[in-house]
């Protein structure tokens, strides 16, 4: 079959098209953040942390969000001393709140009410409406009961635990942001890349075959993701790609942080399965969601368990570009662990 990997540039949506075309993507080879360059790149790091993509549609809008939910979305701490189910079914709505906002506004946007079109979208094909592998035969009804029955949930255990670990002092730090304010601003700086090498190890592992077909097939389903799919997957997948979080409770943090790192992962999940790069706004890029390097994944399945703030498929092997090239080394690859699992 032929595979071309590049596709054709901008262009409107052909019914039935080519599952290996793609309409758009980013300039190739897609590069990872240059934080652990070699030799040190000091200036490209810099300029990669104040950039539209890093800083002004990634860091500083969810930074506002959690800021946001700390000041006014939020259960006072005294509340979380004892468990009490009205204090933890206020976070799990106001989660499931924000769920319904972001993933549900962005597939309506993008979906329902098609606002951009086709332009920077990835895969001519629409999401899946009759496919008896989706509950109700809808790969959005089924990636909306996953998210918000399982992930919603355990998202909230997760933060749940850590309000009631601060309001009972249990936890070895709390950060004043007015006495460390520079560590307090590190914190969201270096979250992402925490994030990232974390998402690639619990990948890898969802990867293993036993564990594959109990939980990470679910999320697989979803070769062409949108919005709801981000955080579509099984409970032990939402246990194991969450508890990236759980860094907190040796690093000095604030709550902010908790709210923010949850919401990075949980939120993040669906602005990065749009299956588009970036809001437009007047054919210009005002909001940047840049993900085929995991929509790649999610075709190609064996490649990219990570995301480009770290490069840890490029350190251990795993990493396709998106150039036809890169697609050739990794087909080879396969072709040649397949030829030795056989003999
Ligand atoms: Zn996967
Ligand atoms: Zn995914």
């Amino acid at each position: 079959m032929a595979d071309t990997t590049v596709g054709a540039g901008d262009g409107a949506a052909k019914p039935g098209a080519a599952k290996t075309a793609w309409l758009w993507h980013p300039p190739l080879p897609i590069k990872s953040a240059p934080l652990f360059a070699w030799p040190p790149q000091p200036a490209a790091l810099v300029k990669y942390l104040v950039s539209p993509f890093f800083l002004w549609s990634l860091i500083l809008p969810f930074g506002a969000l959690a800021t946001l939910t700390w000041y006014y979305l939020q259960p006072p701490l005294a509340m979380s001393v004892t468990w009490q189910v009205d204090w933890v079914l206020w976070v799990f709505a106001r989660n499931l709140g924000l769920m319904v906002v972001v993933a549900g506004g962005l597939h309506l946007f993008f979906y329902t009410f098609q606002r951009q079109g086709t332009k920077r979208k990835f895969d001519p094909r629409d999401l899946d409406r009759d496919n008896p592998k989706f509950f109700a035969r809808n790969q959005v009804w089924d990636n909306i009961f996953w998210t918000c029955a399982s992930g919603v949930t355990i998202w909230t255990a997760y933060e749940c635990f850590f309000l009631w670990a601060y309001a009972n002092d249990y936890l070895p730090y709390y950060l004043e942001w007015t006495r460390h304010p520079v560590w307090f601003v590190l914190m969201f700086l270096a979250i992402p890349f925490w994030a990232s090498f974390h998402f690639y190890c619990v990948h890898r592992l969802l990867h293993w075959p036993p564990l594959y077909k109990l939980a990470h097939a679910l999320h697989h389903r979803n070769d062409n993701p949108g919005p709801w799919s981000g955080l579509s997957m099984h409970p032990i997948e939402h246990v194991l790609y969450l508890s990236s979080v759980l860094i907190h409770v040796v690093l000095m943090s604030h709550p902010i942080h908790i709210l923010f790192h949850n919401q990075w992962n949980a939120l993040g999940a669906a602005t990065s399965h749009t299956g588009y790069d970036s809001i437009l706004l007047k054919d210009k890029p005002i909001f940047a969601l840049g993900a085929f390097h995991h929509q790649l994944h999610h075709r190609y399945f064996n490649c990219n368990y990570g995301n480009t703030f770290t490069p840890c498929d490029k350190w251990f092997g795993s990493d396709l570009d998106g150039t036809p090239e890169s697609l050739a080394k990794m087909r080879k690859r396969w072709r040649d662990k397949r030829m030795t699992a056989k003999t």
